[in-house]
């Protein structure tokens, strides 16, 4: 109870807090049966070049349709997932489904030979010291190459890592998987880690998206966020680009891909073949991050 607190107001407390642990169980009971039942999905959002709008890659992020409730976003069932000890099932899920879709798509021929897929990984799973060995035989059963593969972690992955975390990432990129920093920007970290940790990449946060264009702040942001990323050697992805202003606005200040409605949203695999087939297979090579000049 906290301090100061008529008893009044803790029983309000109260009840609104085992509302919310009830609430809590029962989706950590459901979401334990989806995964028995194959109740989750996923689905894929195109990684765009600004300039031409062709996809270079898409995005695997998960779905999960509750047969009564409808369907419940990653926001609300992946935290569920990690306090539950669920997290290593979903997301080694996640990856074999990803990975086996890509496969397929090479084969196929729906996909260029360079398309990859990036994939969320949470820092549970990067402490498990067997993941770059599960990782490179998964990549070999579906015949997807390590350049075909990205994997997006938070900042708080290196932050917080572990020396077996380090080990990981290590071995991970030592394979040649590609790895991405996601939300970049919101950690409020220090940079060093991306001198320290085999990093290829970063995904500039939504949050500083949104006001391009609008707010000189926001563009200055991104500007610096871009000419320190290509100075150390790395990929840039915008995320969340809504408007052809932040996109004009992205373009300008040096970034080359993004990922938003504005291209398309996350969709079933068959709907992302059938939409961006034609221009994925046409479509230019993603361009090399540019030289460091001066
Ligand atoms: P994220 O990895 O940063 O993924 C991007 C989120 O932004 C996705 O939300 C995507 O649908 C949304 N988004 C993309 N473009 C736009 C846009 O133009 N405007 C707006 N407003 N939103 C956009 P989603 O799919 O709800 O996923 C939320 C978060 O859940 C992800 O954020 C990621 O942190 C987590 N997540 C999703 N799938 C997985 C997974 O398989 N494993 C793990 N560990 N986490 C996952
Ligand atoms: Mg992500
Ligand atoms: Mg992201
Ligand atoms: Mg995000």
């Amino acid at each position: 109870r906290a301090k100061g607190e008529g008893p009044g107001r803790s029983s309000i407390f109260d009840t609104s807090m085992h509302d919310q642990v009830r609430e809590r169980i029962e989706l950590e009971v459901a979401l334990r049966q989806a995964l028995a039942e194959n109740q989750l999905r996923v689905h894929y959002q195109p990684l765009v070049r600004l300039e031409t709008g062709i996809p270079v890659g898409a995005e695997a992020l998960v779905r999960w349709e509750h047969p009564e409730r409808g369907a419940i976003p990653p926001m609300t069932f992946i935290p569920i997932a990690e306090d539950a000890g669920l997290i290593g099932s979903i997301g080694t899920w996640v990856r074999q489904e990803a990975l086996r879709q890509l496969g397929v798509w090479r084969s196929e021929g729906v996909v260029r030979d360079d398309f990859y897929l990036s994939i969320n990984v949470s820092p549970r799973q990067l402490n498990e010291p067997e993941l770059p060995l599960i990782v490179s035989g998964e990549m070999l059963r579906y015949g997807v190459p390590a350049h075909c593969v990205a994997l997006e972690m938070t900042e708080s992955v290196m932050v917080d890592g572990s020396s077996v975390t380090a080990r990981v990432l290590f071995e991970l990129r030592e394979l040649g998987v590609k790895l991405l920093i996601d939300d970049f920007g919101t950690g409020f970290s220090a940079l060093g880690y991306l001198r320290r940790f085999p990093v290829t990449g970063v995904k500039i946060d939504r949050s500083f998206v949104i006001g391009l264009g609008v707010n000189v702040e926001d563009d200055e942001i991104v500007r610096a966020v871009v000419a320190m990323s290509h100075a150390l050697g790395l990929s840039v992805i915008a995320e969340g680009v809504e408007t052809p202003l932040q996109r004009e606005a992205l373009y300008a200040v040096g970034v080359v891909n993004g990922q938003g409605w504005l291209w398309g949203k996350a969709v079933p695999a068959s709907e992302f073949a059938e939409r961006w087939h034609k221009d994925v297979i046409a479509g230019p090579p993603e361009v090399q991050v540019p030289a460091i000049t001066s």
